[in-house]
């Protein structure tokens, strides 16, 4: 018998496999900037399900577009063609602004699946590099190479293969044995990346031109230059994550170009998620059309290397997401939401950094993708309870405060507001953390 009577969080409870360690909010309903729990009190939510709203919650546009779709035609298997899976493809190599092709998945981590199986196969079937540029005798004419390099720090996703990619040692554990090929070098260093493409068997470099689960860090445009020259010498792909940073977050629509102030950096391959459609899931990696020496001798372009059979999914790129995503891109691009997120990110960047708290050590930010640090002694200062993560526990008292942020290891917190958050809504959670920091110092 269901138990209506049993609150959510009993529930969850009784049915719900543990994974997640969750804030005690029971949210209900959103519109635009704010979320509303089942009893009815407001948050303004500065998290947007950790950069994923990115036009807001129930923007009318999208409500429309997907309510529409939903009575047209929602699914479609991937053995057919589909126009709404076409023009998002089209809009997004637009997007990208180079040519290439697109593959719809349902997730980060399966977008960076699809970036390791595209590594794989172009280190397994393409020619090795060429004798100048080879790393010795390390890999020999008819090696297959199918190692990737990732950064300390980094976030890939949840699969076996994405925990193996990620560069963070708590999501490995208990897992093993852990996918093999991934070798992880530290952020923004080019003397480890130089060392690391020599290793043997190497086919790709993959890293978030904006790391965001570790509390954003971007890199250098030294550094991205750097890897783009490192993989062209040794013949590797490069391949950006930017599922959190990515599709307008940073101000662009392509992270690394905020980074790299245009496109003197390209990459080969791309993987998106979290924002791409405003909260419904979908993941999409870009692959440029760059032609490919293969073993065989013949050249084909990167982006069809993967061809038919070799990868594929159900729900990927259905009607119903691709018309919402579509309609997501297109109101970020027709309501100025890229100029908004650089110029409101740049003032909010400014209004944390005028808080003057002595509890926080420093604040980051590129475009929406804010990050402030709490002081090393934050909880012998604060004196929070034993067992509570400085960044948790401070998580919890914004929420009291009708805040939402994001935690960000043991002493950050995040702020990834929807990329038409207003000035005066930054306003309002300035002076909600302002507060707060002022009662706790
Ligand atoms: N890559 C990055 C940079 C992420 O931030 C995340 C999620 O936080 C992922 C991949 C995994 O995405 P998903 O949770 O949709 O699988």
């Amino acid at each position: 018998m269901l138990t209506n009577q049993a609150t959510t969080r009993e529930l969850y409870d009784r049915y719900v496999i543990p994974t997640y360690a969750r804030f005690d909010l029971r949210l209900a309903r959103g519109k635009g900037t704010y979320v509303w729990d089942e009893d009815g009190k407001q948050y303004l939510d500065f998290g947007a399900g950790i950069a994923v709203t990115s036009v807001g919650h129930a923007h009318p546009r999208v409500v429309r577009v997907m309510s529409e779709q939903t009575g047209t035609l929602v699914h479609a298997s991937n053995l057919y063609y589909t126009r709404p899976q076409a023009l998002l493809a089209e809009r997004l190599v637009r997007l990208v602004g180079a040519p290439g092709k697109v593959f719809f998945c349902n997730s980060g981590a399966e977008a960076n699946e699809a970036l390791y199986k595209l590594a794989r196969k172009f280190g397994n079937e393409g020619a090795p590099p060429a004798p100048k540029h080879s790393v010795g005798e390390l890999i020999s004419s008819d090696s297959n190479r199918h190692g990737i390099i990732t950064m300390l720090g980094s976030f890939h996703g949840r699969t076996l293969a994405g925990i193996a990619a990620t560069g963070q040692e708590k999501v490995k554990k208990g897992f093993e044995p852990l996918v093999e090929g991934f070798m992880h070098a530290p952020f923004n260093d080019g003397p480890s990346l130089l060392a690391a493409v020599q290793e043997p068997g190497i086919a790709a470099v993959l890293l978030e031109p904006v790391q965001g689960e570790i509390g954003i860090n971007p890199a250098s445009a030294d550094y991205l230059k750097l890897a783009r020259e490192l993989c062209d010498r040794h013949n590797l792909l490069l391949m950006f994550d930017e599922v959190q940073c990515g599709l307008g977050r940073t101000g662009d629509w392509c992270g690394w170009k905020t980074l790299m102030g245009g496109d003197s950096v390209m990459p080969d391959a791309v993987s998106w998620a979290k924002g791409i459609a405003g909260g419904f899931p979908l993941g999409a990696i870009w692959v440029s059309d760059r032609p490919v020496k293969l073993k065989t001798g013949s050249v084909v372009p990167l982006c069809d290397l993967l061809g038919p059979g070799s990868h594929g999914t159900t729900f990927g790129g259905a009607p119903l997401v691709c018309v919402g995503a579509s309609e997501v891109l297109a109101t970020i691009e027709e309501e100025g939401m890229l100029a908004n997120a650089r110029e409101i990110g740049a003032y909010a960047l400014g209004a944390l950094r005028a808080i003057d708290s002595p509890l926080i050590s420093e604040v980051r930010g590129v475009g929406l993708m804010l990050a402030v640090d709490l002081v090393s002694d934050f909880a012998s200062r604060v004196a929070i309870p034993p067992g509570r993560a400085p960044s948790l526990w401070i998580t919890d008292q914004f929420h009291a405060a009708g805040l939402l942020t994001v935690p960000s290891g043991a002493l950050a917190f995040r702020w990834l507001p929807p990329l038409n958050v207003s000035r005066a809504e930054i306003d309002s959670a300035v002076q909600i953390t302002a507060e707060l920091l002022r009662k706790l110092a």
